[in-house]
């Protein structure tokens, strides 16, 4: 798990991602890292599974 900041000027919260899915060789694909927050997509990476991420107080419950 990491942390990513939020590019969307409107928004700039910092949030959790996590990496989700079984990871299948050769089976990269461009994958969004996306705002929980207001839904931007941050940037994207090319990896073989998926980014799921989630608000920071999420995880304080
Ligand atoms: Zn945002």
């Amino acid at each position: 798990m990491f942390r990513e900041t939020c590019n969307n000027q409107e928004c700039m919260k910092e949030f959790n991602v996590t990496m989700m899915g079984v990871d299948v060789p050769g089976g990269k694909d461009k994958e969004p890292v996306i705002c929980p927050y207001c839904n931007t997509i941050v940037r994207t990476e090319m990896i073989s599974q998926t980014f799921s991420t989630s608000k920071l107080e999420d995880l304080k419950k």
